[in-house]
């Protein structure tokens, strides 16, 4: 299928006359637009730095009469590449509508516009004893509109849910340059379909949102965690298990296996290292990390518990964090695996599949063979407390991709067979499309298109992505 380009040299003057000096085109502006955290790199023919909804809405009426792409983009950190502009097109870009329209104490709720990071959403609830619970690893550096329309989670899923729990309603325009308000300000409402959950996570496929109204809670007192050293995979899982049947429900349960923890071991305080059997990952072959949040004195309870329960489970070492510089220590190890990861290799290729929890375990041990098949390596990390398990696919040469690429697809098809998805958290964009009809059955794809047929008749926003084109 032909998708929608680049604006042709008449209607890029036009849009350049309409615009002003809001639509971007020098080689640098579009070079930046042109790559996310994928690695891909596709630049547009232009970028629109989007203003307000009147100018969203007139660019996508002209997109429509003279057939070009439109794209959205928030902080462009995604890793599908689904804010790249595959065929040209115009990059509308919505890092500039960043106020924060109102944290209303009263509602416990927020307003605020696309561009907006979701750390200074984070900062300002706080200011005023609020909290926003989704947690992407990029809360730094996302947008909440890119976060809404990925539907980004992070390690506080297992507790509080992902970005679409959090969205009440939100206004976009869409394809057709209508403007649509959908949702409530309310923290209920059951009056027709539910098309602000189809929104968020179609990622920027069926509109461009432009405010968000979202839902806070109140800021826990504190947190407190553990983690703790196991000899295999099965016996953290059990503890993670034991910890969850036995009345906790941790704000964040994140994992790592052999292959991380040998990476990351040497952050391991000298007293946890002595206390294994062996070099961290030779005979510590998983690392749970656990977090509780709530009052002090309960968070702290419950740790003490949920200590007691891993070396119930065969814990060989614990790493407890009594304080705050402890408790920091103790994400640093977590945190640095990405980055040793990326140091250690140069071809890289990350999955983020999710299993059921309860499958976690038989997920890890089916990854040697696929390793050993294709030779390459792999790492397995992330949030064991959602099943949601970062591959991060690795070789040391560029002769080595194709192999790398073969066991991405082995992954996902594993993952697939212990009732998993493809994707927990980064979507589907253009990096994971081929693999769509693997995981979506085929009715349910003709209905997801013509979801989008009905939303966006002449394919122009963002065209291409999430559905695979030989099925076009
Ligand atoms: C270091 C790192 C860690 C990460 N950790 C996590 C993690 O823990 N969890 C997780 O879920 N993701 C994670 N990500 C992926 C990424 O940060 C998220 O997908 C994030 O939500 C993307 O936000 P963004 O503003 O960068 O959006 P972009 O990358 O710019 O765009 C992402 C998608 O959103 C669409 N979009 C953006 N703004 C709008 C809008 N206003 N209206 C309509 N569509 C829009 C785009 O078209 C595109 O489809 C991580 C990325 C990095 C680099």
């Amino acid at each position: 299928m032909n998708h929608p380009g680049a604006p042709d040299p008449e209607t890029l003057s036009l849009l350049k006359a309409e615009f002003g000096p809001d639509l971007l085109t020098s080689t640098g502006e579009l070079a930046a637009r042109g790559r996310d955290d994928s690695g891909l790199f596709l630049p547009p023919a232009a970028v629109l730095l989007a203003r307000d909804e009147t100018q969203i809405s007139r660019l996508l009426v002209l997109a429509n009469e003279r057939r070009f792409a439109v794209i959205p983009r928030g902080a462009g950190t995604g890793l599908a590449g689904a804010c790249l502009a595959e065929t040209g097109g115009v990059v509308l870009d919505m890092s500039a509508m960043n106020r924060i329209i109102t944290v209303d104490e009263k509602s416990v709720t927020a307003t605020v516009e696309p561009g907006v990071l979701n750390i200074e959403l984070r900062r300002a609830a706080a200011a005023k004893g609020l909290f926003y619970p989704p947690d992407p690893a990029s809360l730094d550096t996302s947008t909440l509109g890119g976060n809404a329309a990925t539907n980004a989670g992070g390690p506080a899923c297992v507790k509080y849910g992902t970005t679409r729990d959090y969205v009440l309603g939100l206004s976009c325009v869409l394809p057709t340059g209508e403007a649509l308000r959908v949702g409530t300000a309310t923290r209920k409402g059951v009056v027709g379909y539910d098309l602000t959950r189809l929104i968020v996570g179609s990622e920027g496929t069926l509109g461009v949102i432009t405010s968000l109204t979202l839902k806070l809670l109140p800021l826990p007192e504190g947190q407190a965690c553990v983690a703790a050293v196991f000899a295999d995979v099965g016996a953290a899982m059990r503890a993670i298990s034991a910890v969850m049947t036995r009345g906790h429900l941790p704000s964040a349960i994140e994992f790592l296996d052999a292959r991380c923890l040998r990476l990351v071991g040497d952050l391991l305080p000298a007293h946890v290292r002595a206390g294994l059997p062996g070099a961290p990952g030779e005979h510590g072959e998983a690392l749970v990390l656990i977090e509780c949040d709530g009052g002090q004195g309960e968070t702290r309870r419950a740790i003490a518990d949920i200590e007691s329960l891993c070396r119930e489970c065969g814990a060989l070492g614990i790493l407890p964090a009594p304080d705050e510089a402890a408790r920091q220590a103790v994400w640093d190890v977590r945190r640095s695996v990405s980055t040793r990861i990326h140091e250690s290799c140069v071809v890289y290729i990350p999955e983020d599949i999710a299993v059921p929890v309860g499958r976690i375990a038989d997920m890890v041990a089916a990854l040697p063979p696929v390793e050993a098949r294709h030779g390459i390596d792999i790492y397995a990390f992330g949030h064991a407390g959602d099943g949601n398990i970062h591959l991060n696919l690795t070789a040391p040469s560029e002769a080595r991709r194709p192999a790398v690429e073969a066991a991405a697809e082995e992954c996902v098809r594993l993952a697939l067979g212990f009732g998993g998805t493809m994707s927990g958290e980064h979507g589907v964009g253009l990096a994971k499309r081929r693999m769509l009809p693997l995981e979506i059955a085929p009715v349910s794809l003709r209905l997801q298109r013509g979801i989008k047929k009905l939303f966006d008749p002449n394919d122009i926003l963002n065209p291409g992505k999430i559905f695979p084109e030989e099925a076009c």
